[in-house]
């Protein structure tokens, strides 16, 4: 067992309605050691991929994200939310339903933080049905940009998310893999992952 999904069974919390909460490291708390170790697997997982860019959205992504643009000395753009777009002149948008709130959001970036020079890694603190990692695809490549990897701290295995972005090529990395939670029991069930090499997880930032 990794170290999140470790931390997943300590400190998580499932909600009726296949919602895992996470509040007290991740999605509202944030547990800087956590985040750390997660961008030092992705650094890992993603060796020898370039990457110039980190791509996320908000809100919660965004500190993964940030360590991640630390590690790569890279900048880090977020995708913004709302629910009107009033005008597409200068931004880049594409839409995604909210698996959590469930309406759906108009997601952009301003034209000059994505570009066709840009190989972009995508990282996101959750993928359930992949809403908005597509989403986030889509304005990569309305700028002509390529997307290099989806980084992903928690998959929600038993949703389509996954299963759809690796049919369609794209390198996704899931640092803990849910097969079934069972919220009643509150019991979570883990997809086995290859070995990894050991990671030094009290590595400080470079
Ligand atoms: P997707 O767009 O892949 O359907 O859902 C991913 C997004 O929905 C994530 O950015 C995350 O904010 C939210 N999300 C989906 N499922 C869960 C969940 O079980 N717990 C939490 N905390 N967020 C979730």
């Amino acid at each position: 067992m990794n170290f999140l999904e470790e931390k997943i069974l300590r400190d998580g919390v499932i909600k009726e309605g296949n919602i895992l909460k996470v509040d007290s490291f991740l999605n509202h708390q944030i547990d800087v050691d956590t985040i750390r170790q997660m961008a030092y697997e992705f650094k890992r997982r993603f060796r020898g991929v370039e990457v110039n860019k980190v791509l996320t959205i908000e809100a919660s992504g965004i500190a993964i994200a940030t360590l991640m643009g630390h590690l790569y000395d890279v900048p880090v753009v977020f995708a913004k939310k709302s629910e009107t777009a009033n005008s597409t002149d200068d931004k880049y948008v594409s839409q995604a339903f909210s698996f959590t709130h469930k309406r759906h959001n108009n997601v952009f970036v301003s034209r000059p933080y994505l570009s066709a020079t840009d190989k972009v890694l995508i990282i996101d603190d959750f993928l359930a049905d992949g809403e908005a990692a597509h989403a986030l695809i889509d304005l990569v490549h309305q700028a002509g940009g390529e997307v290099v990897g989806i980084g992903i701290a928690i998959e929600k295995g038993q949703q389509k998310g996954g299963r759809e972005l690796r049919a369609e090529g794209y390198r996704l990395e899931s640092i803990a893999i849910i097969e079934s939670m069972d919220w009643q029991a509150q019991t979570i069930r883990f997809r086995e992952q290859p070995p990894h090499p050991l990671v030094n997880t009290t590595l400080q930032m470079a």
